[in-house]
């Protein structure tokens, strides 16, 4: 049943000249058929470089979006048009507008989780994994507004040194892992190291070895001699953290961790957003290009690598 599902998937991908793309909290079985697999910001970036016509989003809203920044000019599609972030919709660019009257001086710094009309009211771009390195580059006579996710925001303040006006914006999955459930892993398991991911809250992060975005999670796990990990983030990326350490031991910090809007895409939708081009998530160009603009300072402000 399922292998006749891929085959379909494959060969409409080949007709429609797609690219399919998974983030890593998407369902296994999702991850194992993409062409990529990782971040939101490195996936967009990879679709931006191949001669694909079509790009599947398997995600949320605004990771589409963030692709359809990169290409426009090729569709993009997220197979389940109701897949949103709660954390990118907890504030609206009318909201940050507001924000930036009342700080007429600061620069705003948001999250790659954010909308693209958020984006696009923003001067920088960040990811979880370069958040501390683009403030960092910023002129220190300069305020800063970090939005949306506060606790991402604290850890950049912590990091940084610098005072930073934090949006109360959080995500959902990862503030259901508790203090609590960091304690009763760091008991059971005390030869574990513990990863978290910044958008946890403060307690779990100071229980934790190291902080981490998903994809330093992938680099550090692959390069570590150790054998058992507790992983404080979205359960889905312990799929990938097996695949590449299949001699090693992952376990949830919290098994409620769970994101249900990353688990909303299935073989069916793929298949159904193949054969009728939905849901085509498009970027008015004139956000599109400012929104570009804020991804692109981001880009500059970091080394050559
Ligand atoms: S895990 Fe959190 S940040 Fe990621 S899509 Fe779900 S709600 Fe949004």
């Amino acid at each position: 049943m399922i292998a006749r599902l891929l085959d379909k998937i494959k060969t409409l991908k080949d007709s429609r000249k797609a690219v399919i793309l998974a983030h890593n909290y998407q369902p296994g079985e999702i991850q194992d058929l993409a062409d990529f697999c990782g971040d939101s910001l490195g996936l967009s970036i990879k679709a931006a470089e191949t001669d694909a016509e079509v790009i599947v989003f398997c995600g949320v809203q605004f990771m589409a979006e963030t692709a359809a920044i990169l290409s426009p000019h090729k569709r993009v599609l997220l197979p389940d048009k109701y897949a949103g972030c709660p954390l990118a919709d907890m504030i609206t660019a009318e909201q940050l507008r507001g924000l930036k009257r009342d700080h007429p001086d600061a620069l705003v710094v948001c999250y790659v989780n954010s909308t693209a009309e958020v984006k696009a009211e923003s001067d920088y771009c960040c990811t979880s994994s370069n958040a501390v390195e683009v403030v960092n580059s910023l002129p220190t006579e300069r305020p800063i507004l970090f939005v949306p996710d506060r606790h991402l925001g604290q850890f950049v303040s912590n990091e940084t040194g610098r005072d930073i006006v934090l949006w109360p914006g959080y995500c959902r999955t990862h503030v259901t892992i508790t203090k609590e459930d960091m304690i009763a892993a760091r008991e059971k398991y005390p030869d574990a190291i513990v990863m978290a991911h910044p958008e946890c809250t403060e307690p779990v992060k100071e229980l934790s070895d190291e902080l981490l975005s998903t994809g330093q999670m992938l680099k550090f796990a692959a390069e570590s001699d150790a054998t058992r990990f507790i992983v404080a983030t979205e359960v889905g990326i312990i799929h990938t953290l097996k695949k590449q350490r299949p001699d090693a031991q992952f376990i949830a910090a919290s098994d409620r961790a769970v994101c249900p809007n990353m688990k909303k895409i299935t073989l069916d939708k793929i298949i159904a957003s193949l054969e009728d081009m939905i849901y085509e998530v498009i970027v008015p160009e004139e956000t599109r290009v400012r929104a570009r603009k804020s991804l692109d300072r981001m880009v500059e402000t970091l080394p050559a690598k």
